[in-house]
């Protein structure tokens, strides 16, 4: 396999085998936690249709399950539109996987959150307007607005801010990726809840704004 380097840039390269896996238990409470993050347009398609937003479970050592690409516009997975990481690099900004979809550039970010924490065992990335906008304007931990997603440079920045946390869950912002949010959690029920309960706390301060105009 060779890199290609453009502007400096070390494309994502991602290595799959066709192959089938082993479910683990949690992957109905994934998968539900997905449906329900759709459902709230955390987890979505553009209207361009492009695919936003991927959500993913440690299986063992810094493997993990993660939704397979293009995936976006569907509301309920099944097992097979998920995909095993086997291995990646954030150096070399490479994945390995096992599935019948590929994984995603934004698996990096995941990867870098499991590395550099064990106790995470569950990373949710959404995409929201009104959260991002929210978390950039308080305190929310952040990368920062000059780095990209799926880039080295991502990777890089989110092994930083995963280092500076003491407790789990984690909400942060990526602010160098419009709309980009992302919770992590010891398991799938505290990192979900973090990124719903403060999307609609959120979307409620919102309309309270709008009613008292
Ligand atoms: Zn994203």
């Amino acid at each position: 396999m060779t890199l290609e380097a453009a502007d400096g840039v070390i494309k994502y390269r991602s290595q799959r085998v066709a192959g089938t896996f082993a479910q683990p238990s949690e992957w109905v409470q994934l998968n539900a936690a997905r449906t329900t993050l759709f459902d709230l347009g955390l987890i979505g398609v553009t209207g361009q249709g492009v695919g936003f937003g991927n959500l993913s479970l440690r299986t063992q050592g810094d493997q993990f399950l993660i939704t397979g690409s293009a995936t976006g516009a569907v509301r309920e997975l099944n097992a097979q539109q998920y995909c095993l990481v086997e291995s990646f690099s954030v150096a070399h900004n490479t994945v390995q996987c096992r599935g019948a979809l590929d994984a995603s550039s934004e698996s990096m970010t995941h990867g870098a959150i499991y590395q550099t924490n064990p106790q995470v065992r569950c990373v949710v990335h959404g995409h929201s307007r009104v959260l991002f906008d929210a978390l950039l304007q308080g305190n929310a931990p952040r990368t920062a607005v000059d780095v990209p997603y799926g880039t080295p440079a991502m990777a890089q920045a989110v092994t930083r801010l995963v280092l500076g946390q003491t407790a789990l869950p984690v909400l942060f912002v990526m602010a160098g990726h419009d709309e980009g949010v992302v919770a992590y959690g010891a398991d799938v029920a505290s990192a979900t809840r973090l990124m719903v309960e403060t999307f609609q706390k959120v979307l409620s301060h919102d309309q309270d704004r709008h009613h008292r105009r």
